[in-house]
Formats: C-alpha cells, structure tokens, sequence
C-alpha cells in the first residue's frame, strides 16, 4: 500500500526523536514566555523594588532625623550642665550687665574661661564652635572660641535671635548663610533671678552631620542640611560629594533624596529640610543584584522544568516506543498482516503514521476478508451444489417433519424417482423399507430434540427401498442444519449393496487358506509362524514347531533372506510324511512371508519312474543301435580273431615243421597276444554299450570318446569309403559325463552322417570331426558331413521322437541324444545347407567349469 508523500517538514520532524524535540520546544518556549515574563516581572520588580526602596530609604532617613535630633538634645543637654555650673552663677553673681552699656565682648581664645567647669565633654564629640555668655537683653558679653571661626557676624548685631535668651532651648538657624545650632539655657543665682544665659554655638557642618549619625548606616548614605526655599545643599555629612551649594535637582541625578522636615524646633528657621541622600549607583546596584538573583532562580526554575519535561517525554517517548512495537506484534499475531515498518525517530509522528498505515492496513485486509468471504460464500454455494451434483452418496434435505425439500441426481439414481416428483414427499414411507422406518424415526426424532452439536454423527444401516420396491441396505446419517428460524435436516444415503457384497467376497476369501487343501502357513520375520491351516500339521510336526513358535534357525533364515529379497522362492522339504515344494511368497509391507506348500511326493516318484523309463529307453536305443551295428562289430571282432587264429596256425605249422626261430614264434605270441587284447577292447566296448547300467558321471576326455566311438563305427567307414577328418583339440576336453551316454550321441550323429553320406557319390563322401574349447566354460564337438542337407521342414522335426525320414529308421537317435544331452546340462544344435551338408554341435560344460560353479 502506498503512503502519502511526506512534507518536507514532516521529514525532518519525524527523524528527531521526541526528548530531542521536546527540549527543542522547551528552549524555545521557555526562551520566549522567559522573555516575556521578565519585561513583566523586571517592572514589577523594579516598582516593588522602588517602593520597598522608598520606604526603606524613608525609615532609613527618618532614623538619620531622630539620631539627628538625639545629637542636638546632647547639646541641650549640655548647655543645661554648663548653665545650671555652680561656676557661671558663682562668676556672674558679682556681674552687673547695664542694659545700655556698650558691649566690651571678652573672648576666651587660648584657654577655658572662669565661668566654664573643667570639663572633658569637648573631647566626648562635642563640637561647638563657641559657647556665648549673653545677658538678659541677648547681647553677647563673653565669648569663648572653640576654634579658630569667627563668631558670626549674625549674631553680633542688636537684632539677632538670641534675644530669646532667658528661655531654654535648641534650635537650628542660618547664620552668615551657615546652618547653625544654637542651644542656650539661663543662668540664674540660687534665688532664681536670671543672670544671663550660656549658649553653645555649633556649626551644622560635615563633622556635626557625620556625629550625628555616630557613623551608622551605609557608609554611601549621605545627610544633609537644604535649604528647602532655594533647593540646594546647606551642609552635608560628605563634602566631598556633596558639597554645600549643590542643587538637590542636580543632585537627584546621582542621589536618591529623601528631605524631610525637623521636628518642631522652637525658634528654629524652618525652611531647612534634613535629608538623606543614597547613592543611587548603589541602589541601582542592589535593584540590579536583586533582579539578576531572581532572573537566575528563574532561569534555575526554569532548566528544572525543561529537564522534567524532556524527562518527561523521554518516559513518554520509551513507552510510546514499547507500546508501538507491542501493537506492531500483536497485530502481527493476531491480524496475520505484514506491518508498517516502525523507523526511529519522532515516536509520536511514526505512531501517528503507523495508526494511519495501520488503519489503512485493516481497512485493506477487511476489504479483503469481505471479498474472500463472499468469494468463499460463492465457492461454497458452488461448491456445495456441485457436492449435491455429484456426491456419490444419495443427499436427501428433509424439513421438520421430514418431507423431502431437496434430492440430488445421486439419490434419484439410486431410488429411481425424479427430483420433482419427490418434493413435498414423506421421506421415511417413499424410500424406506417398512422394517427400517421405526429406527429412522427414533433418530429423526433424537436429531430434532438435540442440538446440532450433540447429534450422533454415526452413520447407521437401514434397508431402503427404490421405486420397484426392492430393498437393498444403506448406510444413513442424519444431519440437522439450521437455516434462519427453521431446522433442516441433511439425509445422507450411501448405498452400500456393492460393499455388503464385496464383505461377504472378502469373507469366503479369507475362509480360502483354511479351506485350502494344500498346506497355507504365515509366518513374520522373526520366523513365528503366524497362521497355519490345518493341512500344514505335517509340515509343523516336521519342523517341530506350532503356532505362534518360531521356525528352525535354516527356515527362518530363509524367511528373512526371502523379505530382504522380495522374490519368491521354491524350496523343497522331505518330510516322513512326504515331499513338500514350499513357495515363500513375500508380503512386503506386512513384513510377513506366506508359504505356500505342495505335497510334490507323487511328481517326484513321478519324476523318478520317467528317469527310470528314459534309461531303459536310452540302453534299448543302445541296444538297438549295436543291433543295427552287429555285422560291422562281427566283423571287426573277426579281424583280431582272424589274426589270432593264422599266427597260431602258422605258428603250429612251424614247429611241427620244425622251421622257424624262436624269435618268429615269439613275434607270432606277441602278436597274438596283441590281436587277443583288441579283441577283448572290442568286446569290453560292446559289454559296454549293450550292458544295462545306472547313469554315471566321471571325468573322461570328449576327444578320447570321440576316437572310441570311430573305432565303433571303423567297418562302416570303410565299407561306405568314407574318408575320416578328424581334427580334434590337442589338449583334453574335460568333461564329467556319462562316458557310455556320450558315445551313444556321438554313434547316434556319426551314423546318421554316414546314412547321409552313403547317398552321396564316394569321392565326395567326407566326414569331418573337430572339437574344442569355448573359453574354458564349455566344450564342442561338432559332426560335419557332406552329404544332402537337412530340409527345413524336416529340421522342424528333427528331435522329436519317431521322426524319421527313413524307411528302416525308427525315428529315435536324435531324439534320446538331446535327452542324454539335457540331463548333463549341454546343448545340441543342427546347422544344415541343403545340398552341401549338415552340422551337428555338441556343447558341453567343462569339467573345471563345473567345479567352479558348484564351489561358488
Ligand atoms: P533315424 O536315424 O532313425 O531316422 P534320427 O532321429 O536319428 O532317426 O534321425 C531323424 C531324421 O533326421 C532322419 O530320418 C533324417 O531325415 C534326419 N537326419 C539326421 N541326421 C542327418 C544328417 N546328418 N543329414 C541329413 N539328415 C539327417
């Protein structure tokens, strides 16, 4: 599914992950409402700050007013000691002022004057300028200077305020443009007249400021005398920086001012304010200090909050992340959909995006589901009607009270009636036998009782009936379908007359083997015989075993040799009770042989009987053959015998004669002696043929027998003047044979060539012999004549007994050759040409072969 582009900005956003962004946002955010609350909160501070300032300076000023005003009353207090001096009354007691003298003014410079006690309070900080002695009209008569300034000019006229002397008090006023305290009190004797009045006379300078503050508070705080007519400084507690003269306006720039008014002062000039002056670089510094502190917890406040909030999101982030990868699995699991990949980055964007492509992916596989449904709704319709179509089972749909609603081709096959004709019909009475309704009802009714769930799905077998009304049995099972309110009932029928049928086939040939009359046994691999029908007793009995025991070790091998193979085989056992041909016949996949035995007692005597036949019929054809030989085999026996008999005459006659050597009569012994013992091999060799004897196999030469048998059949060769090829193999041919059998094949092949050749004119009369070996195995000897040839339709025939194309031939020879020539495993084969001649091929094993084959 494709996914929207994203917008450039959503790239980038999504590639940084939340805690990033989040402090990203919380710098920029901080960083702004920062800003914005510190122009608010640095005003608001600052006006907070003012106010605090204003008052604080005010307290602060008002402290400086009262330690002020505690510093003048000192001087009160002091006047009053010096005044009340038993000293000043002692010395004007005697002094008498005239009110209208002319004022002669007596400085004291150097020392203390006589009316002043000894005193230590100059050094106490006191610091007068001068202490007056005035008379009662306040005109200054005394004078005593304290330093080195002049009494001001002020109070050195008539008019001057000192004309209240006589009263006690403190006050501060401007003389000669400088502020001054004056404190003065009466001087009076013991009876309370007034003599004068003593005054001190202070200059408010920077020295009584800066005493007056006893040097409490900030060192930067100023106090100052204004002048609060002409603004400007009267004296001030720092000279330095503000210097008496100094515009208050000016001074405001650099100062904060605080002016207040003196408390009421009796007599005092009262357009003098006392102010206190702080520096406002100081105050600025403060104000600066207080609003840098409060920025730095704030921005201290706020790195907290942005670091709770990343932290925040952090934990947000790890969970968003957890849970996207749970849904991510779970939805994998449970939804079996492939699943937006999840990338890194913007957890809360890539959750947004994989809601989306999820959302997406759902719709699209509900979409799917939907179509898949109805396809598989489709194919199931399809489906099931093609099931109704070509269901090899009959299926009936019944309704509630069992009336046939539906009936597929299958069933109007089996029973015979059409679809149509059987709707609305009862089922149980149209296609159930009478004897079968009742068990058909009792489950109709148990499925209609039962849900769904709980009905037996068993099939069970009831006789049906068709529309002939034969009955036949089948296999029926009720299935309850509930479509909407109703509940519909599938009937299957399977007819199962072929499967009855097949059982009770299967069941008379399983019965096969123990009717069987010939021994049936199975037996397993382990050699237990398994089955074994009753016939097998003898067999049993031989091996000494019964069922389900286990074989001899020798037929258990070869029950196991037989699986392994998976051939049959035939073997033979020799029981007391006769001779058994067993065939092992493998079931593989049961991994059991079944033996199949055959009484072969009577075949065998048989066998034996026609063995016993065969060589009586093979020692008459010998006998018969020598028959037919007789007159050549007289004669040759005549020609020894003839011999025998001259030497003996002649030798008779010589010595009656008395002629002849001894020599010459021994040479006649010996010779006679000679002719006897060629007598006597031809004889031997006729005992031979003509003798009946038992088939024996020894080891004789085929060359030598073949030699032998031209010896037999000498006259006949000669009176037919057939010449004689021999061209026989140097070496021995080996052969275990019948020696006696194997020159009847070859008299048997040499006489018939010789019949042959006898048709032929004498110059052409040529038999030929030649032998040999046939690597090693086998060994020939072939018989080749010139005479006519064999026609092919009597080569047809050639073997078979009494077939003879002779008028005196009895049809016999070539067929007991090829019996001789079985029995010892060999071949004979008759190549002909017509009209040039016939070959006929010996072929026997070799001796050594035998050996080897019979080793191996
Ligand atoms: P018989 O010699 O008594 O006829 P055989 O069984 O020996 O019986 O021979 C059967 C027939 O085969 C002969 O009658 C003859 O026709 C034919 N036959 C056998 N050998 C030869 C041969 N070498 N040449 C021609 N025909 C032959």
């Amino acid at each position: 599914m494709a996914r929207p582009q994203r917008s450039l900005l959503r790239r980038l956003l999504i590639r940084v992950p939340i805690p990033v962004l989040a402090l990203l946002f919380g710098l920029l955010a901080g960083g702004a409402a920062w800003y914005a609350i510190d122009r608010i909160q640095t005003r608001a501070l600052a006006e907070i700050f003012d106010q605090e300032l204003e008052s604080q300076l005010l307290q602060q000023a008002r402290v400086g007013l009262i330690r002020f005003d505690q510093y003048r009353d000192t001087y009160a207090a002091v006047i009053r000691l010096l005044a009340n001096h038993r000293h000043l009354s002692d010395y004007l007691a005697p002094v008498i002022w005239a009110a209208d003298d002319e004022v002669q003014l007596v400085s004291y410079r150097t020392g203390p004057p006589p009316w002043l006690p000894d005193t230590d309070l100059w050094r106490g900080g006191i610091r007068p300028s001068h202490i007056l002695l005035v008379d009662t009209a306040g005109r200054i008569r005394e004078a005593y200077h304290l330093s080195d300034e002049p009494i001001p000019r002020d109070l050195l006229g008539d008019a001057h305020p000192l004309t209240l002397g006589g009263e006690r008090t403190a006050f501060m006023t401007r003389l000669d443009g400088r502020p001054y305290l004056i404190a003065s009190d009466l001087a009076e004797d013991p009876g309370h007249h007034i003599l004068g009045s003593l005054v001190l006379l202070v200059p408010i300078d920077s020295a009584f400021l800066a005493a007056s503050q006893h040097a409490v508070g900030s060192d930067a705080a100023v106090v100052a005398i204004l002048d609060s007519d002409a603004r400007h400084v009267l004296a001030s507690s720092d000279e330095i920086n503000v210097r008496p003269g100094d515009n208050v306006d000016r001074l405001s720039a650099g100062y904060v001012v605080t002016a207040q008014s003196f408390f009421d002062y009796e007599g005092s000039d009262l357009n003098m304010l006392f102010a206190t002056l702080v520096p406002r670089a100081g105050v600025e510094a403060t104000g600066a200090r207080v609003l840098d502190l409060e920025r730095r917890q704030r921005l201290i406040g706020a790195g907290v909050l942005i670091l709770v909030f990343v932290a925040l999101f952090i934990v947000v982030s790890g969970r968003i992340n957890r849970l996207l990868q749970r849904m991510s699995k779970f939805s994998r699991r449970a939804l079996d959909m492939e699943q937006p990949a999840i990338e890194r980055g913007n957890q809360l964007l890539i959750l947004e995006e994989w809601i989306h492509d999820f959302a997406a992916l759902v719709m699209h596989a509900r979409e799917e589901t939907r179509a898949r449904h109805e396809e598989e709704m489709r194919e199931s319709e399809a489906l099931t009607a093609a099931l109704m179509e070509t269901s090899l089972d009959s299926i009936i749909t019944v309704d509630e009270h069992g009336r046939i609603i539906e009936f597929n081709p299958t069933a109007a096959q089996t029973f015979g009636y059409d679809r149509d004709a059987m709707l609305g019909r009862q089922f149980d009475r149209i296609l159930l036998a009478r004897q079968s309704r009742s068990a058909f009802l009792q489950r109709f009714d148990d499925c209609s009782a039962l849900g769904p769930a709980e009905v037996d799905p068993r099939r069970f077998e009831l006789r049906a009936k068709n529309r002939e009304g034969q009955e036949f049995p089948v296999e029926l099972a009720i299935k309850p379908t509930p479509l909407h309110d109703r509940l519909l009932f599938t009937v299957y029928v399977h007819d199962i007359s072929e499967r009855k049928r097949q059982e009770a086939e299967i069941k008379s040939l399983a019965a096969i083997p123990s009717e069987s009359p010939i021994p049936v046994l199975r037996v397993n691999r382990p050699g237990v015989v398994i089955y074994a029908n009753g016939p097998s007793e003898p067999l049993l009995r031989h091996w000494g075993c019964h069922r389900l025991q286990t074989l001899p070790v020798y037929w258990k091998q070869q029950v196991q040799s037989v699986l392994d193979d998976g051939r049959t085989r035939e073997l033979e056992v020799h029981t007391d009770h006769g001779i058994y041909s067993l065939l092992f016949a493998p079931i593989g996949e049961l991994d059991y042989v079944n033996i199949y035995a055959r009484d072969i007692t009577k075949v065998r005597e048989a066998e034996e009987e026609a063995r016993r036949r065969q060589n009586e019929l093979v020692h008459v054809a010998r006998l018969s053959t020598m028959g037919e030989m007789a007159t050549g085999i007289a004669h040759e026996l005549n020609q020894p015998l003839s011999a025998i008999v001259n030497f003996a005459n002649g030798s008779a006659r010589r010595l009656e004669l008395r002629v002849g050597s001894s020599e010459d009569l021994l040479h006649a012994l010996a010779q006679i002696t000679l002719q006897a013992r060629r007598a006597g091999e031809i004889i031997k060799r006729l005992r031979g043929m003509v003798s009946r004897q038992q088939p024996v196999r020894r080891l004789v030469d085929l060359n030598a027998l073949a030699r032998e048998t031209c010896a037999m059949v000498a006259h006949e060769t000669r009176k037919l003047e057939v010449t004689l090829e021999l061209a026989l193999a140097r070496e021995e041919l080996l052969i275990r044979a019948d020696p006696v059998q194997i020159e009847q094949v070859l008299l048997n092949l040499i006489r018939n060539a010789l019949d042959a050749l006898a048709e032929m004119p004498v110059p052409d009369r040529r038999l030929a012999l030649s032998s040999g070996s046939l690597e090693g195995e086998r060994v020939y000897l072939s018989v080749e004549d010139h005479g006519k040839g064999i026609r092919p339709d009597v080569m047809e025939h050639l073997f078979e007994p009494f077939f003879t194309t002779k008028s005196a031939g009895m049809g016999m020879g070539l067929a007991i050759t090829q019996t001789i020539v079985n029995d010892h495993h060999g071949k004979i084969r008759a190549d002909s040409w017509p009209g040039r001649g016939s070959v006929f091929t010996l072929e026997l094993p070799a001796a050594a072969a035998m050996i080897k084959s019979a080793a191996s």
